[in-house]
């Protein structure tokens, strides 16, 4: 049976938040904008809602204070400050993290949840509107049903999901990328591409989802030499926006698999950012598929114009650079913490704890 579900209204192109005004006008008439410390404040993207709402005559307070990796506490403080300001949307605007938090904060503000609720997937059905703006191309939050917080009792990242939770419109601009910083640009593309690669290995993979995963990973292949010498222009940015978004609409459907269950640890302890953490892990988890399902991997590199997993590999080092160090101690705790993680069962061949070991080894060690 093949099932897919996308409720998230996307709209792409130039501009395309002061040409459609009554997109916000029609959320209500107070907005809680939800964005990062300083990056939506320079590229445009803030000023281009801000100019949209007042000229709509509508009135807006901002929360600001999402961190990279946003945590627990972070998103109940901005709840509480939704509440005090009595807003009636929710717009998110940065990269991932901004776009996480703004989806818990749009349920927080409406449900009372403790934070022992929270993790455990039983919401109600109440939760602001909300309207997306990605500033990084490579989450795919902007279309998905997932908002990933930092759990410091649990000393990892887990994800909290629901129907609820998927945006109601995402804004696709890839002007607001312009001045994307290489490590940024680099961290975020491999996260897209991560998606889409894990999407064709998860357990829930249809049809559907793998021809979306197709398109994405050619676009983002086709981005590889300039990503490389960092000469991206704005067709480029475009086309990596697009396959972020894409890849966004494959893990809504089919969720991660065992790279991000492994990635989060390397996050959490290890301080990488996001995309990397799954960009070192890749091409060992490629190889450990490979072992069981060879067409499969051959059809995911082909669409990059790859023979076999070492030249994924090559590019993956050059892109990430050097890597961060790791001892067999580190390596023992993380795969503790990743065996329970569910996007463990839902890998298309699920890893055993060995396996796991030997991945965290091959790809850091
Ligand atoms: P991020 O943490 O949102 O942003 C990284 C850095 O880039 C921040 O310093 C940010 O500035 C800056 N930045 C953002 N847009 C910029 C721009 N246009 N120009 C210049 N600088 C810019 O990184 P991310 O990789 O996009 O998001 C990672 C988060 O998303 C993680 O928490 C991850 O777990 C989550 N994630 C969620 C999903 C999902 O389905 N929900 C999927 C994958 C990953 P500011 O400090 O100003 O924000
Ligand atoms: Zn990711």
């Amino acid at each position: 049976m093949l099932q897919y579900f996308m409720p998230t209204r996307v709209i792409m192109g130039e501009d395309s938040i002061k040409k459609n005004p009554s997109v916000f006008s029609e959320m209500g008439k107070k907005a809680l904008i939800v964005t990062g410390k300083s990056s939506a404040k320079k590229n445009g993207s803030l000023d281009d809602v801000i100019e949209v709402l007042s000229k709509n005559g509508q009135s807006w307070s901002i929360y600001d204070k999402v961190m990279s990796n946003p945590t627990v506490e972070c998103v109940y403080e901005g709840a509480s400050h939704a509440r005090a300001e009595e807003v009636d949307y929710v717009i998110g605007i940065g990269g991932g993290s901004p776009m996480d938090a703004a989806k818990a904060i749009a349920m927080l503000a409406c449900q009372d949840i403790t934070e022992d609720q929270l993790f455990s997937g039983n919401y109600g059905k109440e939760v602001l509107p909300m309207i997306f703006v990605p500033t990084t191309a490579g989450t795919g939050s902007e279309v998905t049903s997932a908002s990933v917080l930092t759990h410091h009792k649990q000393k990892t990242k887990i994800g909290i999901s629901s129907p609820v939770l998927f945006p109601d419109v995402a804004f696709l601009d890839a002007k607001y990328m312009d001045d994307l910083p290489r490590d940024v640009t680099v961290n975020t593309v491999i996260d897209a591409l991560s998606h889409s690669v894990e999407g064709m290995l998860s357990v829930r993979a249809n049809p559907l989802t793998d021809a979306l995963a197709s398109v994405s990973i050619r676009m983002i292949a086709s981005c590889f030499e300039a990503l490389k010498k960092f000469d991206l222009s704005r067709k480029d940015r475009e086309n990596l926006l697009y396959a972020s978004t894409l890849a966004g609409m494959v893990i809504s459907s089919t969720g991660t698999v065992a790279v991000h269950a492994m990635g989060y640890s390397l996050t959490y302890f290890k301080n990488m950012d996001h995309g990397r953490a799954n960009g070192v892990l890749l091409a060992e988890f490629l190889r450990f598929i490979e072992e069981h399902l060879p067409d499969k991997v051959e059809q995911i590199l082909s669409y990059m114009g790859m023979k076999n997993v070492d030249e994924f590999k090559d590019l993956l080092d050059e892109l990430l650079g050097l890597k961060e160090e790791i001892t067999l101690d580190e390596i023992n705790m993380y795969t503790e913490i990743t065996m329970p993680k569910h996007n463990i069962k839902n890998t298309i061949v699920e890893p055993k704890k060995e396996d796991i070991f030997n991945i965290y080894k091959s790809s850091l060690c």
